[in-house]
């Protein structure tokens, strides 16, 4: 499998390249350059398979020849063997129609696990037999970070750099990063919010002579192998629930875009879905591109779902493309140059045909977390309850399932919890003594400048520069 650039002025990868590189050198994303198909008689012999088997079968066409069967099987075994449930991502039932889809039960209790630690092998394996040093370069609301760091704490020939926004990620998902210990994770917090920190990180791919200087990498949903391993739990959860026979919707709580598209990417391998609905707190610039059109960014509103606080949705670039290549170019320069850029007729018809999206404010949020607790006993995080009310919301026909993905465990947000509900989630065990351990950061403003002088004096140069 060929990977090439959303922007088609960077050079074709392979997968052990695309997973390695970050941004293209074009400033585009890596996509692979057709969809591998699933037939339905393939997706029916995933019925009753072990969630590492699944994995196995869905990846296997994305990787090609970089890993072999046995190998690929072994890393994900260790990946999801650090999960604390036997099913990985268990389904639990909220009524007739609703499901939702834990993707929580990694080390970090967010989905990010899911692929970050499988990511962190990844690396683990293709630097061992190369003579380089690799730069992790990341932005996080939160989420990313806490897992991107548990997965690439101590490991060699990695150091990784994390940027949060200072005082706006909520104390655990803060906790989980600035008190691990491993002398190759940095924490910087800048003065500004998430979009600030995810310009920066791309402004540092696109600096020549910051990024000829060291070896590069991004462990955001700008990496393939990320939104890659996210397509297993889509084939994992629908044929549990009857697919490919019976058809099933999906219900994203969305910001990057990342998530969502991996449910589009299984769609296109054929497991049918007949909507992926994309679900935006009040910072809903995908809601107003999915529903008019309109990509354009406002001011990013702080609020109790900070994992979607985002205004510039790295990832949407990646569906643009599959929808009109020909038009990404100049859209993204216009967004660069205004902030703003309009859809094209094919994008619109195209991405109408699978998606529907909605914004969800903090009422019908905190209405839909009182709903699943009372109904089911099931407590959801804001995140989740963001994609449940949309999901409620989208008035699918009574027979279809629909899955809402819960994105975060309910004790990462424990305050915003309680608030809606009365009920103080705690913290699981693995997480460990959390509010002990001493925090280590540092806090930078938000300028290009100073962050990469902060970075270039810690990080490891690249062999031949
Ligand atoms: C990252 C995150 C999201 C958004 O996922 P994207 O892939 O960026 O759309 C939603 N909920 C939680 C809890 C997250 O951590």
């Amino acid at each position: 499998m060929r990977y090439v650039s959303t922007r088609g002025a960077a050079p074709a990868l392979d997968f052990e390249q695309a997973c390695l590189a970050g941004l293209a050198a074009d400033g585009g994303l890596y996509v692979p350059e057709a969809w591998p198909q699933l037939s339905r008689a393939e997706i029916a012999a995933l019925a009753g398979l072990s969630y590492v088997e699944t994995a196995v079968r869905v990846m296997r066409p994305f990787i090609g020849d970089a890993l072999a069967d046995d190998e690929l099987r072994a890393l994900c075994e260790q990946a999801y063997g650090r999960f604390a449930h036997q099913a990985v991502t268990p389904l639990a039932q909220l009524d007739a129609q609703h499901w939702v889809l834990e993707l929580f039960h990694g080390p970090t209790l967010a989905f990010k696990d899911v692929a970050l630690q499988l990511l962190g092998l990844f690396f683990e394996r293709f630097l061992a037999s190369r003579d380089t040093h690799l730069t992790v370069i990341g932005a996080t609301s939160g989420d990313t970070g806490s897992a991107a760091i548990d997965a690439l704490a101590g490991r060699a020939k990695v150091d990784i750099f994390m940027l949060h926004p200072h005082g706006r990620v909520s104390d655990v998902q803060r906790r989980q990063m600035t008190t691990v210990k491993a002398p190759n994770v940095h924490n910087i917090a800048i003065e500004g919010n998430f979009d600030d920190a995810q310009a920066l990180v791309k402004a540092m791919f696109a600096d020549r002579d910051f990024a000829g200087r060291f070896d590069l990498s991004a462990v955001n949903s700008i990496n393939w192998a990320r939104l890659m391993a996210q397509i297993v739990y889509y084939f994992y959860a629908a044929v549990r629930l009857g697919a490919p026979e019976r058809p099933v919707a999906f219900s994203v709580p969305t910001g990057n875009f990342g998530d969502v598209f991996a449910g589009y990417v299984a769609a296109k391998m054929g497991l049918p879905i007949t909507r992926l609905i994309v679900a935006t707190n009040v910072n809903d610039i995908l809601h107003r591109a999915l529903s008019a059109g309109d990509y354009s960014a406002g001011e990013v509103t702080p609020t109790a779902a900070p994992s979607m606080d985002i205004q510039v949705s790295s990832n949407f670039e990646r569906l643009l493309f599959d929808l009109d290549p020909a038009a990404v170019p100049d859209q993204m320069a216009a967004f660069a140059r205004d902030r703003a850029m309009r859809l094209t007729g094919p994008q619109m018809q195209g991405a109408g045909a699978i998606f529907t999206s909605a914004r969800i404010d903090p009422d019908e949020m905190a209405l839909a977390m009182r709903w699943a607790c009372e109904g089911s006993g099931e407590v959801l995080d804001p995140h989740t309850a963001i994609g449940l009310a949309a999901a409620r919301g989208a008035g699918l026909p009574a027979d279809v399932p629909v899955v809402t993905l819960a994105t975060a465990h309910p004790a990462k947000f424990r305050d915003a919890v309680e608030r809606a509900t009365g009920v103080r989630p705690s913290l699981p065990p693995r997480v460990g003594a959390l509010f002990e351990r001493e925090e280590r950061f540092d806090l930078l403003p938000a300028e290009l400048p100073s962050i990469i002088e902060y970075i270039a004096s810690r990080a490891t140069p690249t062999r031949s520069g």
